[in-house]
């Protein structure tokens, strides 16, 4: 059974006449929805129906506690959703809007062998539902000089998960996500961040909007790869760096490479040059971000002068990399940490949340 925050306008239409009741209801029921109200908050629906509707499962997520910046006003977030699965999701303030990341999954199953969001595997997929509720509870939860605005204005799937490892309800969340009777953000402005399921990168094209792709790369070669990521072992960078520039062609979208610089790693002049030559005559950019240590993984990022030589060995090459901002290092910011924070209070209750 579909939860109804995943709803779309037919399927609801279909529903409402199983149900005996008028379809015009569809489109305040949608209107409804695309703002993360409840079925109890529905008020101009009658009562009779929006208890019926309340039966039904919603697929919220709960802003279960916020950690703000004082660096910068990142603001972190906890979510919980109705089975009392924890997920996180950021807000980051830029010049243009706020971006916010939301995760995909409960935990992930990928083993990258820096990320946090990993270290307990796949608990299970979000529902689309839960995804846009992730966003809906920002806008319903900070405040907004006007009414009319969206506090965020781009999504980045960035936090716990692999999206393409939820493929059903990601296509069902973009959809939602970029539709006019959803939360009517433009694809443009939503990036869909992957370890490499190369498969779904092809079929990401014709099953979506044309979002920004972002592709987790981490290595200028499978040797190095290998190591970080295991989903290398599957699909082998012969495959997923044309894979991305097939993205790239089909959607005339650029490309976006993240490598996270890791010290003594994957941070030498010839793995730039070996880099560079992997990307050459691709529509891309490298987003590089100096390894964000995880107390639990023996692995050290490089400083932030680093990182800019390393860009500076790609710029030479003519590959456009920039070192991305570092937002909310006093918060936790990095993928999963402050879900696993809260996991570990809770099986500790003497280690109480600092914030
Ligand atoms: N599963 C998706 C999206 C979630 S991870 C993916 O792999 O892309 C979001 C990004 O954060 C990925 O680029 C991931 O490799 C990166 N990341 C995870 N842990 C990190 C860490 N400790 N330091 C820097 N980047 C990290």
């Amino acid at each position: 059974m579909i939860d109804l925050a995943s709803i779309k306008k037919e399927e609801l239409e279909s529903l409402l006449s199983e149900m005996g009741e008028p379809r015009f209801r569809a489109k305040q029921i949608m209107e409804w929805l695309s703002r993360g109200a409840k079925p109890e908050e529905m008020l101009n629906i009658p009562k009779a129906l929006r208890t019926r509707l309340a039966e039904l499962p919603f697929g919220g997520a709960e802003i279960i506690e916020t950690r703000r910046s004082k660096k910068d006003d990142t603001v972190k977030m906890l979510y919980e959703l109705a089975d009392g699965n924890i997920v996180e999701g950021v807000l980051m303030r830029y010049s243009y809007g706020n971006t916010l990341c939301i995760s995909t999954q409960a935990g992930c199953r990928m083993g990258c062998a820096f990320c946090a969001s990993t270290l307990n595997g796949r608990v299970r997929n979000l529902t689309a539902g839960e995804m846009l509720s992730e966003v809906t509870a920002v806008e319903r939860n900070f405040a907004k000089d006007d009414e009319k605005k969206r506090v965020v204005t781009n999504i980045v799937m960035m936090g716990c998960g692999e999206p393409l490892d939820n493929y059903e309800n990601t296509v069902r969340f973009l959809e939602r996500a970029t539709a006019a009777d959803g939360l009517g953000i433009s694809p443009r402005n939503i990036s869909l961040s992957t370890c490499g399921l190369v498969p779904k990168i092809y079929s990401l094209i014709d099953d979506a909007p044309h979002v920004t792709l972002c592709i987790s790369l981490h290595a200028p070669n499978n040797e190095i790869r290998d190591k970080l990521m295991p989903v290398n072992h599957s699909f082998r960078m012969e495959e997923l760096i044309p894979a991305a520039k097939h993205y790239a062609d089909v959607t005339g979208r650029r490309v976006i490479f993240e490598y996270a610089l890791v010290d003594g790693v994957n941070s030498s002049e010839e793995c730039a040059a070996e880099l560079a030559e992997k990307l050459r005559g691709i529509n891309c950019h490298v987003n590089l971000i100096p390894l964000n240590s995880v107390k639990e993984r023996d692995l050290n990022g490089v400083t932030r002068a680093y990182a800019h030589t390393f860009e500076g060995w790609l710029n030479k090459r003519h590959i456009s990399a920039t070192v991305r901002r570092e937002l909310g290092t006093d918060i936790d910011g990095a993928c999963g940490q402050l879900r696993n924070k809260h996991a570990e209070n809770n099986a500790n209750p003497e280690a109480a949340p600092t914030a």
